[in-house]
């Protein structure tokens, strides 16, 4: 428990959450800004930032629950096309509240919602050498 992290004040029942499953290890509920209509996150009760600071046994109970969600979403908004499962891992990449969090992102055609790239990006694809070159950097993992 962090008494600074709002994730933290929802697990403790401090701030509202809608919320959609718990167990003693798992809270999933309500996005307060959803992307489109069923936006979930599913959260670790116990506080920690970076995925890495989990046991890996706990980790993986996110994803279950977030299937089951995404399963659920599609069922009741049948608009939903696709399933973005999102974490962000860290401040630079994207995380703003600082509290390990899987996002169940209901996805639609034309939603509006997208990653943005630099131009160059598009132009670019790896040669075999290239890849092989940053393989060999992170082998063994
Ligand atoms: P991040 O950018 O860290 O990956 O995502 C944080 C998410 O938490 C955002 O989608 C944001 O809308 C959501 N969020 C932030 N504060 C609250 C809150 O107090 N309650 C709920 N339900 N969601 C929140
Ligand atoms: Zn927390």
């Amino acid at each position: 428990m962090n008494s600074d992290c709002i994730f933290c004040k929802i697990v403790n029942k401090e701030v509202f959450a809608a919320v959609l499953f718990e167990d003693d290890d798992i809270m999933a509920f309500m996005d307060i800004k959803p992307i489109n209509e069923g936006h979930s996150l599913v959260i670790t009760k116990k506080h920690a930032v970076l995925v890495d600071e989990l046991e890996e046994e706990l980790y993986l109970k996110l994803f279950p629950i977030g299937r089951k969600i995404a399963n659920k979403i599609k069922e009741v908004f049948p608009e939903t096309k696709g399933i973005m499962y999102f974490i962000a891992d860290g401040e630079h990449a994207g995380q703003e509240v600082p509290h390990v969090h899987l996002h169940i992102i209901p996805r639609k055609p034309n939603d509006g919602f997208d990653f943005t790239f630099d131009p160059a990006y598009y132009d670019r694809l790896l040669t075999e050498e290239e890849r092989t070159k940053v393989k060999d950097k992170l082998i063994p993992i």
